[in-house]
């Protein structure tokens, strides 16, 4: 049983806070969802959780099962069992995904020549072709197979909390309902825990979520279940003191869906 517990985070960029005390409490085989329009400071949430350079973090803590988050760097953050999966991406050319993850098993103290089957049978869960696993990282991948890829290497390397940054960007449905299904099974079957940020309600419409946590101006607003997404479907997120509405560069609003979750 892991958890990963926020407490009254505050963060800032070059001077400007974003993040003005959030909390959070995730639980094993719990996936929640933090909602929030552009510019709310999601991404930033997921950055200073995993330790990515160039945030102030000025208050608030952050522990996985105790251990103090915020002391460690990147890596052994991702050791002691947090993953990220990135908004981008990023590109790496020269080094293939059982490069990787082959490292991370090793540091992790499990063996690295377990990998190459563990990813041909999770590309086979995600929808991804085997020819992926040799190329390098990202390099030339759809943004749809980018992500694939992200919820491909959650599946191999079974972290105790996830952080999934807008998993469901750029997806077709259904690449949206694959992705979907394996992080509720990695979720349910594995006792992974979920913070899945997004700021469409179409990804919940295919991933059962426990709470929705919704982000304005870098303070969790509202905490409920799935209704709550819903209700921000309908309503937008004015309600929640955000005068662009979701308004975003990704085209707006997703469109509204007839299934409840
Ligand atoms: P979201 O993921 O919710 O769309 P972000 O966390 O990416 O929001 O950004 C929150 C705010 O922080 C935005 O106003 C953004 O412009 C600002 N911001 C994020 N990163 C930086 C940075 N490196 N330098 C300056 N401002 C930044
Ligand atoms: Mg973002």
């Amino acid at each position: 049983m892991s958890e990963l517990v926020v407490t009254g985070l505050r963060a800032s960029v070059n001077g400007k806070e974003i993040l003005r005390g959030v909390d959070l409490r995730v639980a094993s085989g719990e996936v929640h969802a933090v909602m929030g329009p552009n510019g709310s400071g999601k991404s930033t949430l997921s950055h200073v959780i995993a330790g990515r350079p160039g945030y102030d973090v000025t208050g608030g803590t952050v522990y996985l099962d105790g251990a103090d988050l915020l002391a460690m760097p990147a890596w052994e953050r991702a050791r002691a069992g947090l993953f990220l999966a990135l908004q981008y991406p990023i590109e790496v050319p020269g080094v293939t995904l059982v490069d990787a993850l082959g490292e991370a098993f090793r540091a992790s103290g499990r063996n690295p020549a377990d990998v190459p089957a563990l990813l041909a049978t999770e590309a086979r869960e995600v929808g991804l072709d085997e020819s992926f696993l040799s190329r390098p990282l990202n390099v030339d991948l759809s943004g749809g197979e980018r992500k694939r890829n992200e919820v491909l290497q959650l599946g191999v390397l079974r972290p105790s909390i996830a952080v999934l940054d807008e998993i469901d960007s750029g997806l077709d449905i259904d690449a949206l309902r694959a992705v979907a299904r394996r992080v509720a099974e990695l979720a349910r079957g594995s006792g992974i825990g979920v913070l899945a940020i997004t700021h469409y309600y179409r990804l919940l419409s295919e991933l059962p979520v426990d709470q929705v946590h919704v982000l304005s101006a870098g303070r969790v607003v509202a905490t409920g279940g799935p209704e709550l997404a819903l209700e921000l479907e309908e309503s937008g997120y004015v309600a929640y003191g955000d005068e662009e509405a979701g308004d975003g560069h990704d085209g707006g609003r997703a469109p509204s869906s007839p299934r409840v979750i």
